[in-house]
């Protein structure tokens, strides 16, 4: 329905054996292709490019102002609050937690940050190497458990300061009920942070009014699995947090005032963006959300929804298919991991690019303590990949929509996938 609006959708590759097929690209939750509007934005504002809060020239002004806005379109498309909330663009959702995980230090000092077994390793890793922590568990299927959040909460008993979720699995796809969390947290005088890169692109979000039990604290997601291009992100966070301190980077751009013997730091969110800032990034950002809320998140969520029933249905009839998933639908965006019996997930992988000319993703997606549950491998058997780097790795395959892909692509996916399923002993 929407195959028109982002660049490639229509390519042709030769396959190995000289035909030329459509190229299905099936790995958005890696990186979604932009926006034909999107690079005509970026064209059409290149004329002004110029640096942004370093000069007061014509271009420098516009530029300045063109990426200033660029906040307030975030803030308005996650419905945050402009007198509270404070957004800094960085290059992704990695740099987004780890700065985030760097500036909470002080005050999360004699706490615990309480992460996920399902979280993708930039929005467990900062935290694991940062501060104490813990993680809420997932059931046979890889959902998490509400039940163990709220134990674990009820446990350490006001010591967790922090709930760090993503809002929806970049392998399961499953979305985390992030406002029922949201509740519970503050209700244990937690905050909670959600690690939007999966799930913004895919659904309508609102960090809900401040004060609100509801309400989200800290979000972060990245441009380029939104359809504006690589090197952009956004940290939306309370102004407060910032106050205090210094960017983990510091340099032009952080300050106010400078000697030789003191510094005064400028006001968030300049104070956290070191160095000439991505006008360009800002640029192609606002672009993509201005796309996206034209065509309009609900259809978007509607139609990808539509996509993965049709897909589930299908992939559920293939010999041999081992389907990761619960099958809830209407709570899942719009990602599906699987693997075939007999058959080494990259080898599959490999056909599916070889035969079909369909991208796909395989191994553990930097998901790896949540792979090994959702594969059922216990720390022990884990341990020998580590010590025998040649040995195979477990892993999974999987494909994951954009809102431009197609009923006919997933059928040649299945297919494909069939053809090999029923050809399996
Ligand atoms: N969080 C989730 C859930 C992701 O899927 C990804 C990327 O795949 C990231 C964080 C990291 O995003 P980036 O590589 O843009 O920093």
């Amino acid at each position: 329905m929407y195959s028109s609006q982002v660049i490639g959708s229509k390519d042709t590759i030769k396959l190995d054996n000289g035909s030329e097929v459509h190229y299905i690209n099936f790995d958005n939750a890696a990186t979604t292709p932009p926006f034909k509007t999107v690079i005509k934005d970026i064209v059409d504002f290149s004329p002004n490019y110029s640096s942004v809060h370093r000069g007061s020239g014509y271009k420098s002004v516009i530029s300045s102002k063109v990426y200033d806005e660029g906040r307030n379109m975030v803030l308005d498309f996650v419905k945050g609050n402009k007198n509270y909330h404070t957004v800094i663009f960085l290059k992704n959702t990695t740099e987004c937690i780890n700065k985030l995980s760097y500036r909470l230090k002080d005050s999360l000092e004699d706490k615990l940050v309480l992460s996920t077994y399902m979280e993708h390793h930039s929005n467990l890793l900062p935290w694991k190497y940062r501060f104490d922590t813990d993680y809420i568990d997932v059931d046979k299927y890889g959902r998490l458990s509400m039940e163990d959040l709220e134990d674990k909460l009820k446990k350490y008993d006001g010591k967790v300061g922090l709930v760090t979720v993503t809002g929806a699995s970049n392998v399961t796809g499953y979305i985390n009920p992030i406002h029922d969390m949201a509740k519970i947290c503050h209700k244990y005088g937690a905050k909670i942070l959600v690690d939007g890169a999966q799930l913004i692109p895919h659904s309508n979000f609102d960090m809900k009014p401040v004060g609100h039990p509801e309400h989200i604290d800290y979000l972060a997601f990245s441009g380029h699995k939104m359809y504006a291009p690589f090197g952009v992100g956004a940290l939306v966070a309370p102004k407060e947090i910032f106050k205090e301190g210094h960017s983990e980077h510091i340099g032009g751009g952080t300050i106010d005032f400078v000697s030789m013997e003191d510094v005064i730091w400028a006001e968030p969110p300049e104070k956290e963006e070191a160095g000439t800032p991505n006008l360009m990034g800002v640029v192609a950002l606002s672009s993509s959300i201005k796309k996206l809320e034209d065509i309009g998140m609900e259809n978007i969520e509607e139609y990808e929804r539509d996509l993965t029933r049709y897909a589930i249905e299908k992939l559920k009839n293939i010999p041999n298919l081992i389907l990761y998933d619960d099958f809830d639908i209407d709570n899942k965006v719009s990602i599906i991991s699987f693997n075939m019996k007999g058959l080494d997930h990259e080898d599959l992988a490999t056909i599916l690019g070889r035969e079909g000319g369909i991208g796909v993703r395989n191994g553990c997606f930097c998901a790896q303590p949540y792979v090994q549950r959702l594969l059922n491998i216990s720390d022990d058997d884990m341990e020998k990949y580590k010590v025998d780097q040649d040995l195979a790795r477990p892993g999974l395959v999987r494909i994951s929509f954009g809102l431009y892909n197609t009923y006919d692509e997933i059928y040649l996916l299945y297919y494909l996938l069939n053809q090999i399923g029923n050809n399996i002993e």
